[in-house]
């Protein structure tokens, strides 16, 4: 990371701190590694993220609908999805500063080093050398990696390494007694297995026809190796995933259909096209069959954001196995067409958002040190340009002064447009002081209360971006800002 870029990352942790948009957990005890909690503006920052998936996903599709399934689920469930046996990084550890790092990370890092310093052959050599690894399976051609390309341990500076060993990223815990002896439950490490084995009920329930979706919402749990970049990359985390059931043979048509419209939806929050990119994997999970990351320009670099797995009918198939259930569908259509058989188990592609990482793209993307400098003064302003409807407080009503009726007036404004908006009202200081307080957390529209207000009934509003205002009728309030924060803005 340039010393720019790394400047900007430390500035963007700070504010989300400094407003209440991210804090670390238990931080009065020091912290717990990889665990974040989300503020007072986080959370609804967090909130509006997943209407916009929530909405996006399901409302807009009459083929895809929503399900909450739990977090505990039976044990079997994730040895059939081949979680027990397979879900490991390759960690290795240095043994000066005894600090744990994922061995790919490392060569990621590395790779990342050559190109800023523009070898790009040796970076090309080396990465296609840890793929290679990688989809081998081979721990020692790893170790290998990191021995021959010098690499260092960051925090001792060393090459006093351990071997490469697999680490399996699943938190267990017990529960109860449970019948048949053993009573280790997993945290999932993703929402997805709830998904696949609710696909029968939610099918037949909502007599739901192929091809179609179920998407969902929840917490997901990885004990990562290494915790790295703030919400980047944490221990307890929020996927927003939807596993689109298709006839067997039609998986590459919709694998793109999902690539393409995921693609569309993360641009319309207003991040430069320039600042995207998919990147196919060479690796293929034990489940797929073709899979492409969306991954955008963090001040870091390049990093997934999204997966779209095309995960063949493995995990429908596993769980028939495993549970001795049939997971079948009837294609009644298929039996019209006149072709010989109707029953089958689905193929089944998945789009999987970590709403975290959104979350830290979303402020990365919006935040501003603006210089509003001019001739006569020097000037700034931190701005988080965030797409109104994903915006925390959509309006702040500011009396111009403490008197003379106007809270009065604020306080009459503020009382009609709270059930539609997420509002805040504030007095204090001088009013460019308090513009400034709401550019910093994103508020899209400031209205202001005057003298004027008092005769004629307006007020002001003033926009964020532009910082330009405009006097409009109170009545009219609820009608302007509805149609600039509208969901129908980021969704048509
Ligand atoms: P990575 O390679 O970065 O570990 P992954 O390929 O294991 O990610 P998936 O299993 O495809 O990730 O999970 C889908 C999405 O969940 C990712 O694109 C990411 O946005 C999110 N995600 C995965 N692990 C984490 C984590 N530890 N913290 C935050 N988000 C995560």
């Amino acid at each position: 990371m340039s010393k720019n870029n790394d400047e900007l990352f430390k500035n963007v942790i700070g504010h989300a701190k400094e407003y209440g948009f991210v804090f670390p957990s238990s931080e009065i005890y020091d912290g717990l590694s990889a665990v974040y909690d989300y503020g007072q503006l986080g959370a609804e920052l967090k909130n509006n993220l997943k209407t916009y998936w929530w909405k996006s996903m399901v409302q807009m599709n009459e083929n895809i609908v929503g399900l909450d399934s739990a977090i505990f689920m039976h044990p079997k469930i994730w040895k059939a999805s081949g979680h027990v046996d397979g879900f490991a990084d390759p960690m290795i550890d240095n043994k000066d500063s005894k600090k744990r790092y994922r061995a790919d990370n490392l060569i990621e890092d590395k790779i990342a080093k050559y190109e800023s310093e523009g070898k790009k052959e040796k970076a090309e050599i080396l990465q296609q050398a840890m793929d290679a690894a990688l989809t081998a399976d081979d721990l020692s051609a790893l170790k290998n990696l990191i021995e021959e390309h010098q690499i260092v341990c960051p925090v001792s500076g060393t090459r006093n390494w351990t071997d490469v060993r697999q680490f399996n990223l699943m938190f267990s815990t017990q529960m109860g007694a449970m019948a048949e002896g053993s009573d280790e439950v997993y945290l999932r490490p993703e929402t997805a297995q709830g998904i696949f084995v609710n696909f029968l009920n939610v099918q037949k329930s909502g007599r739901m026809k192929i091809p179609f979706g179920i998407a969902q919402i929840g917490k997901a749990f990885r004990n990562e190796v290494i915790a790295r970049q703030f919400i980047m990359r944490m221990r307890e985390f929020e996927q927003m995933e939807m596993q689109f059931f298709v006839r067997p043979g039609t998986e590459m048509e919709w694998y793109k259909h999902w690539k393409e419209t995921r693609l569309k939806w993360h641009l319309a929050i207003g991040t430069p096209e320039n600042k995207y990119r998919f990147h196919d994997h060479v690796k293929l999970a034990h489940y797929a069959n073709a899979a492409v990351d969306i991954e955008f320009e963090f001040p870091f670099g390049f990093k997934e954001v999204e997966g779209i797995h095309s995960r063949t009918d493995f995990d429908l198939s596993q769980h028939q196995k495993f549970s001795g259930k049939k997971m079948q569908y009837f294609d009644n259509d298929l039996n019209q067409e006149g072709k010989p058989y109707g029953n089958y188990i689905p193929y089944v592609i998945e789009t999987s958002i970590g709403l975290d990482r959104l979350f830290l793209l979303t402020l990365c993307n919006a935040y501003e040190e603006e210089d509003l400098s001019s001739d006569e003064r020097q000037d700034s302003r931190t701005v988080l340009h965030l797409h109104p409807a994903l915006a925390p407080v959509k309006a702040t009503v500011l009396p111009l002064t403490k008197k003379d009726g106007l809270p009065e007036k604020a306080r009459q404004i503020m009382d009609k447009l709270k059930y539609d908006f997420n509002m805040q009202y504030d007095e204090k200081d001088s009013i460019g002081k308090r513009y400034r307080r709401q550019d910093a957390i994103g508020t899209p529209f400031c209205i202001t209360v005057d003298h004027q207000s008092l005769e004629d009934d307006t007020v002001t509003i003033r926009h964020r971006d532009s910082m330009k205002q405009e006097r409009v009728l109170t009545k009219d309030l609820k009608n302007i800002i509805g149609e600039l924060v509208s969901w129908k803005n980021l969704l048509s």
